[in-house]
């Protein structure tokens, strides 16, 4: 009998990248992180959103479901190893991608995930025969993941490709 085992998972227990989009790592990952994390859990101790748990392999994970970051770099400070790093550029590069879920979609008139954008990153654009359909400038969103929690049909995700 053959066991299937998540190909993302397999890649982290055997050490390799894993290669299909997964739940963001902290911000500031160095491109050495997976060698680098000890998967103390530091970070997510020192996280005052508490959006860092615990992911597949034991390594840190964003989970945005409760709450969003705001890129105070409490996390970078608590990791000794430098897996987090603030010599990296830029916290990360994720952007909030909306699926076929969205209230809109079935011609709600929700505006609730722009309410919540600080960067007002999604603008309502109209459509003929629908609602205003949001749509994410991806040069403005930060990647904060402030939007997610607020959705009412959990239609926005942020994830990470790993190259
Ligand atoms: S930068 Fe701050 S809010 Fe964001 S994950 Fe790190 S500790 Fe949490
Ligand atoms: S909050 Fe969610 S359901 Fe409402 S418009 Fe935004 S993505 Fe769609
Ligand atoms: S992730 Fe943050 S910046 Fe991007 S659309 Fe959502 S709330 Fe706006």
């Amino acid at each position: 009998m053959t066991i299937a085992v998540d190909p993302s998972r397999r890649n982290l227990l055997f050490g390799r990248r894993p290669q299909t989009p997964m739940a963001p790592r902290p911000p500031w990952a160095s491109p050495a992180f997976f060698s680098l994390c000890s998967r103390c859990g530091d970070c997510a101790s020192a996280c005052p959103s508490q959006i860092i748990k615990v992911g597949d392999g034991g390594f840190p994970k964003v989970d945005f479901s409760h709450g969003e970051c705001t890129f105070c770099g409490d996390c970078v400070s608590a990791c000794q190893s430098k897996a987090l790093d603030t010599q990296v550029d830029s916290p990360w590069q994720i952007h909030a991608q909306i699926d076929a879920s969205c209230l809109a979609e079935r011609g709600v008139d929700c505006r609730i995930c722009g309410e919540a954008c600080d960067q007002q990153a999604i603008r309502f654009q109209l459509a003929v025969g629908k609602v205003a359909q949001p749509v994410i400038n991806t040069e403005q969103c930060t990647g904060c993941g402030a939007c997610v929690a607020p959705c009412p049909s959990n239609s926005i995700r942020l994830l990470e490709l790993i190259t």
